[in-house]
């Protein structure tokens, strides 16, 4: 659907839990998250009357995130009934890797088209300091596992100074030898975060190009391809990509809307504009009435974002990324 800035809205994200099996520095508190009711999460049958909904306004694109989306149980199964969904063609997961090795085989099986895989170093001691938890090589065995079992794979990494600084060079590497892309993301101050500086895009830039050659830019093809800029690299199999939404808004062509694991359905990132789904689906409302719910609420997706002004968000955990 169009919104009333004459963006096509096609893209929702989900937030399957708020909880997570790492404890990364700038996103949860060491303590973790304090555990949400099982009542107050959307079911999976519910998720999956929102998304036939919002299929019918013109989503086609779904991707799966938390939290750690795979600490869900159900994942598998929701991903094949979501693919099932008339009008859906992408279903896609973001993911901090822990559990992958041991479940890729399934969510390939059940039709995942893609994974994007949160990995900030290379280097097992820092992933600890970063993560608090030692799971560097789970992570590592599930990225490899998503590349051999031919996933659209994208790296993420946030860097952030005098931490992970160090391991750019490295972290662009995996997209030489490898057909995916790498995405540098510039760190939002959302939650814990505000404790860190991020790494300026163009200082990354400077540090690849100093050693790999002059990044090229590539062509956007369409719009489900999503807010990153993307470059090719002499000699590299797949891409480098950079996503710095406080110093490029990227608002005007913004078709993303997003789901909480609370049933509360998020028009961007930096507001609380939306609407309670969960209210209305525990409701005896119907389907009909609720589309047209859903349809009001997000022809007033808010113009543009304010993260420069307004550091007062909720965490990235809740949101998804
Ligand atoms: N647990 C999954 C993961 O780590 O991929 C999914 C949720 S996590 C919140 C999604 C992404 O948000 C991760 O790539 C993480 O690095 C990123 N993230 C968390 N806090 C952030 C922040 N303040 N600024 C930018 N990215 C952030
Ligand atoms: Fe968990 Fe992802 Fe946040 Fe790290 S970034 S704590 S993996 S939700």
């Amino acid at each position: 659907m169009i919104d009333r800035f004459n963006r096509k809205i096609e893209y929702l994200r989900v937030s399957l839990t708020d909880r997570c099996n790492l404890r990364c520095q700038y996103c949860m508190p060491e303590s973790g998250v304090a555990k949400m009711k099982h009542e107050d999460i959307l079911t999976l049958e519910e998720i999956l009357r929102v998304i036939e909904l919002l299929a019918e306004l013109g989503i086609s694109k779904v991707r799966l995130t938390g939290g750690e989306p795979l600490l869900r149980r159900g994942i598998v199964n929701l991903i094949r009934d979501i693919k099932s969904i008339a009008g859906i063609k992408q279903v896609m997961l973001t993911t901090n890797g822990v559990l992958l090795d041991k479940m890729a085989d399934d969510l390939i099986n059940a039709g995942l088209d893609g994974v994007n895989l949160s990995l900030d170093t290379l280097d097992k001691n820092i992933f600890k300091k970063i993560t608090r938890r030692d799971s560097f090589e789970n992570v590592f065995n599930g990225l490899q596992k998503v590349i051999s079992g031919g996933l659209e794979v994208k790296v993420n990494c946030v860097p952030i100074l005098g931490v992970n600084e160090g391991d750019i060079l490295k972290i662009a590497a995996l997209a030489k030898d490898n057909f995916i892309k790498v995405r540098f993301i510039e760190l939002m101050p959302i939650g814990c975060a505000v404790d860190f500086a991020g790494v300026k895009t163009t200082k990354i830039k400077s540090q690849i190009e100093a050693v790999y050659g002059n990044l090229i830019s590539v062509e956007k093809y369409n719009s489900l391809q999503g807010p990153a800029q993307y470059f090719s690299l002499p000699n590299f199999k797949g891409q480098i990509g950079f996503i710095d939404a406080l110093e490029h808004k990227f608002c005007n062509s913004c078709n993303r809307i997003r789901l909480t694991a609370a049933g509360f359905l998020k028009l961007c990132l930096n507001s609380n504009d939306g609407l309670d789904v969960k209210k209305l689906l525990r409701s005896s409302i119907s389907n009909e009435n609720l589309i047209e719910e859903l349809q009001k609420t997000i022809y007033y997706k808010p113009r543009e974002h304010h993260f420069n002004e307004n550091f007062d968000a909720e965490k990235m955990y809740q949101i998804g990324g």
